[in-house]
């Protein structure tokens, strides 16, 4: 299903004032819609959920959630329907922000529950009620991290990029992209995880998804936390975009890119270090916030 529709990526490489060599791998271009990683957590989900003869996607987000647009856009695409379970009952009576407004307009029911229940949404009973309640549905977690997202993100890396690069670096929400790029990476590659959230659990979180130790998640880049920002950050953005031609969002790939440019200017990586950091989309999100 999904390889049909994936657009040719091209990966450039930045000039930088370094002996660090910089290229990024514009995920953002392989779908307008199914956009960045979430192409690669949804593709073999679908698959399963086709082969499984389910006609119905549930799956959870917030409201400004890249993989609940991915979802309800994919849904719409291949032919089913679809439910997005959102966190937050008082957006129930707003208006619908662009990201849930596109979800909408691709035929996703959208259920809005309190944050209390939203913590439910990994429990056994819970996700029982639900298939009851959506009959032949197949559920997709919160963000899409499961086994077949992290077999569909270990896709990402091309056999050049194993054999070219030496440090791999993502944005990482739940952890799912960067275990993917972690399976798929070589022994003497290091993958670097730049943290959306505040706090150091998703390297506990990621170290229960592997066995391999080739890995590292920094949360000094979120800015205080999951889609907090500061105006260093929007001027840091703003120039990036300006110099390279290279559109970035201030949830995941402008925090992690900044990183990056803060880890080179203190002599972080190695003389000669060959980077590829990851684009991994967002973009949608970027008009929505
Ligand atoms: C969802 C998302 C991430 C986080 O991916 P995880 O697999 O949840 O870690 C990173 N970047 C962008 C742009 C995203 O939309």
């Amino acid at each position: 299903m999904f390889n049909t529709i994936a657009h040719t990526l091209s990966d450039q490489t930045l000039s930088l004032d370094s002996s660090i060599q910089l290229t990024i791998k514009r995920l953002d271009q392989i779908h307008p819609q199914i956009s960045g990683n979430k192409f690669f957590k949804l593709k073999y989900n679908f698959l399963a959920a086709k082969q499984h003869a389910k006609n119905t996607l549930i799956t959870f987000g917030g409201a400004y959630s890249n993989h609940i647009a991915a979802t309800a856009y994919a849904a719409h695409r291949f032919g089913f329907q679809s439910v997005g379970i959102i966190r937050g009952e008082e957006l129930a009576k707003k208006p619908l922000n662009p990201t849930l407004a596109t979800a909408q307009q691709f035929g996703m029911q959208l259920n809005f529950i309190s944050r209390e229940q939203y913590r439910l949404k990994n429990q056994r009973e819970y996700l029982a009620e639900l298939e009851t309640h959506y009959p032949n549905s197949y559920i997709i977690p919160e963000g899409g991290t499961n086994q077949l997202a992290i077999q569909g993100c270990s896709e990402i890396l091309t056999p050049y990029d194993r054999e070219n690069y030496d440090v791999i670096c993502c944005a990482v929400g739940t952890g799912g992209t960067i275990t993917g790029l972690i399976e798929a990476s070589t022994a003497h590659q290091h993958i670097l995880g730049f943290s959306a959230l505040k706090g150091t659990f998703l390297n506990d979180v990621v170290a229960q998804l592997t066995s391999k130790k080739n890995w590292k998640i920094l949360d000094n880049y979120c800015f205080g936390g999951y889609a907090k920002t500061t105006p260093e950050l929007f001027e840091f953005i703003e120039s990036f975009e300006k110099k390279y031609q290279i559109p970035l969002e201030q949830v995941y790939t402008g925090k992690m890119l900044f990183g990056i440019f803060d880890l080179i200017s203190k002599g972080y990586f190695s003389e000669n270090t060959r980077i590829l950091a990851i684009h991994s989309g967002g973009l949608q999100g970027k008009a929505a916030l």
